[in-house]
């Protein structure tokens, strides 16, 4: 599936309605959510965490065994790795908004299918609705393929900034590929050097008024 079409519009409808409701509702409505199998799995629903008012989401995959037992999402090595990569460029991870296209772990940490994606889009697009972000940073393919492109690749497409409608798009590698994969953890910090320039950017438009 693709969350956005070309232009940018969300593909599917939210699981509750803004204005009308706040994240809290939101996140309650999530972590009793039972759409799909994935929930007999799983200890329990992994929302997304951060700042709802900074205008940045990262998305990953999926939740893995230390998420799903923690209830957080990026706590594993493949978080404590993003911690570090955030550090290296200046990122407080407090201040941008962290979660997956699915939020329940699928069995043996493998990719989630496209109806199992398909089956959260509602929860994923909630978040993307309150959120209003300006910069979304897929992490990794099934991100990538499952918000924007289907036929995209990670390699060819990560460090690029691509715009649908009113959203950037800056994709760049699932830390837990990083972690299969040394070298290229030069090539990530590149990537992150650009998102803490458009972090930095945002801020500074909110705080001269220019973005609200
Ligand atoms: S993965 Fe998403 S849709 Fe499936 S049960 Fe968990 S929260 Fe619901």
């Amino acid at each position: 599936m693709m969350l956005f079409d070309r232009q940018g519009n969300l593909t599917v409808s939210c699981l509750i309605q803004y204005p009308d409701s706040d994240y809290q509702l939101l996140r309650e409505k999530a972590l009793e959510c039972k759409r799909c199998h994935l929930r007999e799995g799983a200890s329990q629903v992994v929302m997304g965490k951060g700042a709802i008012n900074k205008k940045i989401m990262f998305i990953g995959e999926g939740p893995g065994a230390d998420e799903d037992r923690r209830g957080e999402p990026f706590v594993g090595r493949a978080g404590q790795l993003l911690n570090r990569i955030f550090a290296a460029v200046n990122i407080k991870r407090e201040e941008v908004y962290i979660t997956n296209m699915v939020k329940c772990r699928p069995p043996g940490n493998r990719n989630p299918s496209s109806g199992e994606v398909a089956a959260c889009a509602p929860i994923l697009a909630a978040e993307i609705k309150l959120i209003d972000p300006k910069v979304i940073v897929p992490l990794g393919s099934v991100a990538l393929k499952n918000l924007i492109d289907e036929e995209a690749s990670i390699t060819r497409m990560r460090g690029k900034w691509i715009k649908r409608g009113k959203y950037f798009f800056l994709p760049t590698f699932h830390p837990s590929y990083l972690l299969r994969n040394e070298r290229m953890k030069k090539t990530a910090w590149y990537d992150f050097r650009l998102i803490k320039k458009a972090i930095d950017r945002i801020e500074e438009l909110q705080q001269t008024g220019q973005l609200d």
